[in-house]
C-alpha cells in the first residue's frame, strides 16, 4: 500500500508499505479520507515523530478485512477512526501513563496510522458512521469531539459568555460546541479573514482581527466590560495564552486546548487577582464521539461547514501543506485522499 511515510527533518516521502494483515480482533480500514490536524503539524515543524511513522488519526473509510475473532463488523462497513469504548480491563497505552508526556510519548503512539491507503485498528476502535453524515463529515469526528471534551470539561454554562481564541478547525467547533451548550455570546479572536468569515457562519456573534484591534480590549468591551467566563485557548500563537488569561472575567476560567511546544509568557500581576483558573483538555473520550454524532443529528453541529471547504490532497501533497501550514495560513481544513493517484500518473493521463 502507498503511504506517507515521515522521514524526519520535516519531511515525509510516499512509499509502498507492505499491506497491513489485521491479527485477532484487529480490523483493516480502507482510508477514504485523513484530515489534516494541527496536532500532526506540530510534531512535524518539531520533528517529533520517529523516522518511519506514518501520521494521521481523523479519518473515515470500510473495512476492508477482518481480523480472526472479529464479529462486530463485515467487509465494506462503514466506519470512522475512533470512538469505541475500550472492553473492561483493556487500557490504551501509553495515554494512560501516570505521567504523560505529549512532546516526548504522543507522537510515537501507533506509528503507522491514516496518511495511508490501509490502517489497523483494534475491532473496538472504530464506531460506525451513521447514514446521515458522510465520509468527508465523518472523518472530522474527531476533531469535534475534541472540541465537545474541551466544552464539556470547562465551567461554561448556560447563559455565560465566552471567548475562543483561534479559528482552525478546533476552534469552528468550539464555537459550535460552545453554543450547543447554552453559551449566550461567543467571541472569536483570530488573524486569517477566511477563518473569520467561517467563524460567523458557525455561529459567532462577533470576530476581531488581532491584528488589526486588540482583542483584550475588544471581547472585554463586548461583554459589557467584565469579560467572558470561560475563554478557550484554541490557538497556541505566542500570544494567546497571555491574551485569554487578560480578557477573562473575575473568577473566570482559561481552557487549553490547542498544544503549545514553546514557552509562553505570562504576566500573573495582570490577571491573577481576579483569580482566574486554568483548565486543559487532551484528547477525546467514546462519550465526545457520541455526543458529536448526537449533536450532528440534531444540527447543532454543523460538519459541513469545514467539509464543504475542505482542501483534498494525495498522499503527495502532504510535504507541501505541512509546509504551508507551519506558516500562518488562510486554510480552513486539508484532507488526504490517499487514493488520489500521484501526480506523474495523472500527468502522463493527460
Ligand atoms: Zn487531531
Amino acid at each position: 500500500m502507498r503511504a506517507a511515510v515521515y522521514k524526519g527533518k520535516q519531511s515525509f516521502a510516499v512509499e509502498d508499505l507492505p499491506r497491513p494483515v489485521p491479527g485477532p480482533g484487529e480490523v483493516l480500514i480502507r482510508v477514504k479520507y485523513s484530515a489534516v490536524c494541527g496536532t500532526d503539524v506540530h510534531a512535524f515543524l518539531y520533528d517529533a515523530p520517529p523516522p518511519g511513522a506514518v501520521l494521521g488519526h481523523e479519518y473515515s473509510g470500510r473495512i476492508a478485512e477482518t481480523g480472526p475473532g472479529v464479529t462486530r463488523w463485515k467487509k465494506d462497513d462503514r466506519v470512522m477512526g475512533g470512538g469505541g469504548e475500550p472492553p473492561p480491563g483493556t487500557q490504551v497505552p501509553l495515554r494512560d501513563h501516570p505521567r504523560f508526556d505529549y512532546r516526548s510519548m504522543g507522537p510515537s503512539i501507533n506509528s503507522v496510522r491514516s496518511y495511508a491507503e490501509y490502517v489497523i485498528n483494534k475491532d473496538w476502535e472504530v464506531i460506525a458512521i451513521p447514514e446521515e453524515v458522510s465520509d468527508m463529515e465523518a472523518a472530522l469526528c474527531e476533531p469535534a469531539a475534541v472540541a465537545v471534551r474541551a466544552v464539556r470539561k470547562s465551567a461554561a454554562r448556560i447563559g455565560d459568555s465566552v471567548a475562543v481564541l483561534g479559528a482552525g478547525p478546533i476552534g469552528l467547533f468550539v464555537i459550535q460546541a460552545a453554543r450547543a451548550a447554552g453559551a449566550a455570546g461567543v467571541y472569536v479572536s483570530e488573524p486569517s479573514a477566511a477563518r473569520r468569515r467561517a467563524a460567523l457562519e458557525v455561529g459567532a456573534d462577533a470576530v476581531i482581527d488581532p491584528t488589526a484591534n486588540d482583542p483584550v480590549e475588544s471581547v472585554v468591551e463586548l461583554t459589557g466590560g467584565l469579560g467572558p467566563e470561560v475563554v478557550y485557548e484554541c490557538a497556541s500563537a505566542r500570544p494567546t495564552l497571555s491574551q485569554a488569561f487578560n480578557m477573562a472575567r473575575r473568577g473566570g476560567q482559561v481552557m487549553l486546548v490547542a498544544i503549545a511546544w514553546e514557552p509562553t509568557a505570562v504576566v500573573p500581576v495582570e490577571w491573577m487577582a481576579r483569580e482566574i483558573s486554568l483548565a486543559a483538555s487532551f484528547g477525546t473520550d467514546p462519550r465526545d464521539w457520541a455526543t458529536v454524532l448526537s449533536l450532528i443529528r440534531d444540527r447543532k453541529i454543523d460538519v459541513s461547514v469545514m467539509a464543504t471547504d475542505a482542501g483534498t490532497i494525495g498522499l503527495e501533497g502532504i510535504q507541501e501543506t505541512f509546509e504551508a501550514l507551519i506558516k500562518p495560513t488562510t486554510q480552513i481544513q486539508m484532507v488526504v485522499d490517499p487514493w488520489a493517484p500521484p501526480p506523474e500518473r495523472s500527468a502522463s493521463n493527460t
